[in-house]
């Protein structure tokens, strides 16, 4: 489905100028595209008026077009309705207890084959686990066969009842089995129905209270498109679904299903099914996703590659104040709605080379929170003394100037001495950072 957009998006690049008629018939494009993948309307209005009014907000860094941001404003989007950051690195990780994780979905949506396909994954990664297939869903002779068969195939024990016992029982002696033979992975395959009804729903949330998975995979049918984000709706509010997998991405051409899950069900893609083979499972990163669909990924890094360039600069800057002059109020403020413009200032040292891993961020103090008290306290002082800190230090007068402009700014005296507190830390931190920001030796490994 990624041909129109792609098509859309590489039309804005090649344009020499993007002016406000080129830049709404641009979005109307994209817009198209999206709508046309079967994705939901009011989620693609929405990301289309971001991009819009991102566009008009940004500051485009030096060597970046306009074009150019707004293909990185467009992926950006993308990912985010996506599901933002993705989920499967966690899923997939090393377990550091057995790790039990469930799969459950509507009949035919996959679960079977992504269990095995995922024991298979998971092998990959690693080599030694022990894995336990668990068949759960005792409904069908069938079911339990085939995960046996497939259970071989990917070189996984399976367990299962005797034909007629339930699902709960199967459940309780696979788990004490599995404790006893040391699994690491327990893998819980379960019942799906033709369509949700109470009884399966009922199943499912007592499997999840007697197997306490550490995670519940929603298997899900792409060929089914926007109708697989409903199903993750009503499963979400029945059982707590950790991340959904979608199924048979190689058949549908369209996925819509994709772009509308998250932001209609809350869960996030994490896996996606791209063949019938056993190999066919693959992690789903929502921006690598998003990339692959516009097929712009070199414009983006280049976009964000100039990006960091800019506040790099701008903290090289700072820091080099920090060394040739004294740390002001003025510098202090901001320095804060600097840093709370950034998210945080963790991500703003790790942005200096040599800088940001020599610095541990729990002894950087949380200055976010400080930025509005901090602001009234600065505005109630005199111009000189945004300028001169050492007067609220070594002047007899420090205590009636305090005094005063706790008053001026409303705040309680536990604020004032807080705010001052943090002021010298920043100080204290900015001094160190100059240093080494401006290559002065010794003292970056002292932060
Ligand atoms: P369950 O009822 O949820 O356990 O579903 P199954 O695992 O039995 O799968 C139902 C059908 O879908 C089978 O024929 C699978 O081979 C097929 N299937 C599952 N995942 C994929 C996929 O990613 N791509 C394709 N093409 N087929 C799939
Ligand atoms: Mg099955």
């Amino acid at each position: 489905f990624a041909n129109k957009i792609q098509q859309a998006i590489s039309n804005v690049s090649k344009l020499q100028v993007f002016n406000d008629k080129e830049f709404q018939k641009a979005l109307k494009n994209v817009r198209d595209s999206l709508i046309e993948a079967d994705a939901n309307v009011e989620i693609v209005d929405e990301l289309i008026s971001n991009v819009e009014t991102k566009m008009k907000q940004v500051k485009i860094p030096k060597g970046v077009t306009k074009t150019q941001m707004f293909v990185k404003l467009v992926q950006d989007g993308l990912t985010e309705i996506l599901g933002g950051e993705g989920t499967s690195d966690r899923i997939l990780s090393a377990p550091q207890r057995q790790k039990r994780i469930m799969f459950v979905g509507l009949q035919g949506s996959g679960k079977t084959t992504t269990i095995a396909k995922f024991a298979k994954l998971t092998l990959k990664k690693f080599p030694k686990a022990r894995i336990l297939l668990v068949a759960c869903d005792t409904r069908r002779p069938a079911a339990i066969e085939q995960l046996n068969i497939l259970g071989k195939r990917v070189n996984c024990e399976t367990f299962s009842g005797e034909e007629g016992s339930n699902a709960e029982w199967v459940l309780d002696r696979a788990l004490k089995y599995s404790l006893e033979k040391e699994f690491d992975y327990i893998l819980i395959d379960t019942a799906g129905r033709q369509v949700i009804d109470n009884d399966l729903m009922n199943e499912l949330v007592l499997l999840e209270k007697n197997a306490k998975p550490d995670e519940i995979l929603l298997v899900l049918d792409a060929m089914t498109g926007q109708e697989a984000a409903n199903v993750a709706r009503q499963f979400a509010t029945t059982v707590r679904i950790s991340g959904a997998v979608l199924t048979k991405l190689d058949s549908d051409t369209r996925g819509g299903a994709a772009l509308s899950l998250n932001s209609i069900s809350g869960c996030s893609i994490c896996f996606m099914g791209t063949s019938e083979n056993l190999d066919g499972l693959e992690t789903f990163y929502p921006d690598r996703i998003a990339s692959r669909i516009l097929g712009m990924g070199d414009i983006v890094s280049l976009v964000e590659k100039a990006q960091e360039n800019v506040s790099e600069d701008e903290v090289k800057e700072m820091a080099k104040r920090m060394m040739e002059a004294k740390f002001t109020f003025e510098d202090f403020l901001k320095q804060l709605s600097f840093v709370s413009s950034m998210g945080s200032l963790g991500n703003m040292l790790k942005m200096i080379p040599g800088v940001g891993n020599k610095i541990n961020s729990e002894d950087i103090p949380k200055m976010e929170t400080k930025l509005k008290v901090a602001k009234a306290i600065i505005q109630s002082m005199t111009n000189e003394e945004k300028k001169n800190p050492q007067l609220f230090y070594d002047d007899i007068s420090s205590k009636k100037r305090i005094e005063r402009i706790r008053r001026g700014s409303g705040r309680s005296q536990e604020e004032i001495d807080d705010f001052f507190k943090t002021f010298k830390s920043a100080q204290i931190t900015m001094k160190k950072l100059g240093a080494s920001a401006t290559g002065e030796a010794g003292s970056a490994d002292s932060i």
